[in-house]
């Protein structure tokens, strides 16, 4: 993500910031990519601290919140501020997407719905499914909360689990549909690389569940559940090219320079060769990695890429940035 300026001052503003130093209230363009003053601000500014301004077409939401068709009852619990949460992760994940054109007003695709549950509802605890079918992304609401993400995380024995990770990993599903409807090459392309996706879906995932990851499953996948399926290994590998090139996008933003990049000016969004990207944000990885550690933190990215893996993210990367020939 880039750092910003309010457009009053020119003090620098954060993403998420909802109003400047100088005092003005900032509401975020997603089509400007930037921070914009006495515009109409999103309808649930108030309710869930949406910092992005009104988009013309969508009754007062912004773009964000508008592709948000189902929310929790907002007065149970802790539902508003898990809602709030989740948004702020979205918000974030499409924005980011947007600098490879994604869900834009140029993009003349399709764009996700979400819906966003909570376990908590008036009729007792819900049991609520993560996934993407159809266009539908669904969300469980629950791990915002950062305890209940924890506890998770050590259940399922996961390195890293985070709501932007999630909203990453479901949009990726979503952006294979889109890219089989558009490119008559992706589905032959993708078989090659990531396996036949035809293969059965919900045997598959139980194999996962009842056996775990094939031995040796790190010379070919990024996470134990890429394993699972073609689809998940695609959504793994996809939702990777997102966290590498937005922590290389973020470290640039930061001014932090290393020695595999040297330049200010990079734009890895607008990086077109994958290699020179994956080679820089690992390196920034391993020394992020190491200065978490100075404040007792866990590691940014603790991953590592074997041949195979990397050329899932190759490919991934080519369709995902839109740079593939
Ligand atoms: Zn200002
Ligand atoms: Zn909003
Ligand atoms: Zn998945």
């Amino acid at each position: 993500m880039r750092m910003f300026s309010c457009p009053a001052c020119g003090a620098t503003a954060f993403f998420s910031n909802m109003a400047c130093v100088c005092g003005v209230e900032l509401m975020f363009d997603p089509a400007k990519h930037g921070f914009a003053v006495n515009v109409p601000a999103c309808s649930n500014r108030a309710e869930i601290s949406c910092n992005w301004a009104a988009d013309t077409n969508t009754a007062g939401l912004c773009r964000s919140c508008a592709m948000t068709k189902v929310i929790p009852d907002a007065f149970r619990g802790d539902n508003r501020m898990l809602w709030a949460s989740a948004e702020a992760s979205k918000r974030w994940v499409l924005a980011t997407l947007a600098r490879w054109s994604w869900f834009t007003p140029e993009d003349a695709g399709q764009s996700p719905e979400f819906h966003l549950l909570s376990e908590d509802t008036a009729s007792g605890p819900a049991v609520v499914v993560m996934g993407h079918a159809d266009g539908l992304v669904t969300i469980n609401l629950a791990e915002a909360d950062p305890v209940e993400k924890i506890r998770r995380r050590e259940a399922l024995s996961e390195r890293l689990r985070t709501m932007t990770i999630h909203f990453r990993h479901e949009i990726a599903h979503f952006l294979f549909e889109r890219l089989t409807a558009s490119r008559p090459e992706f589905p032959d392309a993708f078989r090659a690389i990531f396996g036949d996706e035809r293969e059965d879906y919900g045997k598959a995932l139980k194999r996962h569940y009842a056996n775990g990851p094939p031995e040796g499953w790190t010379d070919e996948f990024i996470t134990p559940y890429a394993s699972s399926h073609a689809h998940e290994d695609w959504a793994e590998s996809a939702a990777h090219v997102m966290h590498l090139t937005d922590m290389l996008d973020s470290a640039v933003a930061s001014k932090l320079l290393l020695p595999p990049l040297n330049n200010l000016d990079y734009d890895a969004y607008a990086e077109r060769d994958p290699d020179p990207l994956i080679d820089a944000a690992a390196a920034y990885g391993v020394s992020l990695n190491h200065v978490n550690r100075s404040m007792g933190h866990g590691d940014i990215y603790p991953f590592v890429h074997k041949p195979a893996v990397r050329a899932k993210l190759v490919a991934a990367h080519g369709w995902i940035s839109g740079f593939a020939a």
